[in-house]
């Protein structure tokens, strides 16, 4: 596949980009503080997920760095969990699904379930991100999120802070940042990042559900490319308990 630097691409500085950092930065501490032993960063281990580890871990914040592990991820992304141990020292705690759950579904729907209809779809993401993100949350008062007002029409109204239907502390300390700000941010602090976003992966997800874009095409094109409307997995929009959570 071709390749380019994503930074060669898409860093910039503009206007107010020191600002920006400053006030993740104290947000960041805020919540760790507000929340002692109870605060985890969801990563997706995608570019704004990059940033937050690394202002996690600049400020030797006390939050904990958890991913959901869906089974189907890039071998591109997983690499991100041995490199962020390497860089800073941080342990990235996985959540994988249900075995026995996994094994059930794939056996009644088959591999490609996912692209059979919508409400599978939306099954497989269920238990494979929403269930175990259940438990990435369990005894925990407080997450943060990589989300991003720019990112798609549905994410336009992110919050800095809000509160999750669960009554947890849901943090995007990122909201009002640029692609442009991420990437930049990466770039001055020569933070590791995906490989595939040098592929043209701007938004990565599991490895069946992600493709690469097209200039002009919209941010999160490449997720489900086969369905119209909503780009969600269910991780981040109101409803029941175990349908909120992290980005991906
Ligand atoms: S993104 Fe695709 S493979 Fe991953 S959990 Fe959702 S449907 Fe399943």
């Amino acid at each position: 596949m071709t390749s380019a630097s994503a930074i060669h691409l898409h860093a910039r500085a503009t206007a107010g980009f020191e600002s920006r950092v400053e006030s993740a930065r104290r947000l960041l501490a805020r919540a760790a503080n507000a929340h002692p032993d109870a605060i985890v960063q969801a990563s997706s281990l995608g570019a704004e997920d990059q940033v937050l580890t690394d202002l996690i871990a600049r400020d030797r914040l006390p939050i904990a760095i958890a991913t959901l592990d869906t089974g189907m991820l890039h071998r591109e992304t997983l690499a991100l969990v041995d490199a962020i141990r390497a860089r800073y020292g941080l342990f990235v705690e996985r959540y994988r699904p249900l075995h026995e759950a996994v094994v059930a579904f794939v056996g009644r729907h088959g591999d490609d379930a996912m692209k059979q209809s919508v409400e599978l779809r939306k099954a497989c993401c269920a238990l494979r991100k929403v269930e175990p993100l259940d438990r990435m949350l369990a005894g925990r008062t407080a997450w943060i999120t990589g989300l991003r007002r720019e990112q798609s029409s549905e994410r336009a109204a992110v919050d800095f802070e809000a509160t999750d239907d669960a009554g947890r502390t849901k943090l995007s300390p990122l909201a009002d940042w640029s692609w442009a700000d991420v990437w930049h941010y990466l770039d001055l602090n020569d933070v590791p990042y995906n490989a595939l976003h040098d592929q043209f992966f701007p938004s990565i997800g599991c490895a069946p559900c992600t493709r690469a874009t097209a200039l002009g095409e919209d941010f999160r094109a490449g997720r489900w490319w086969w369905e119209q409307g909503t780009k969600e997995c269910g991780l981040h929009v109101a409803g029941p308990a175990s349908a909120i959570g992290a980005a991906r």
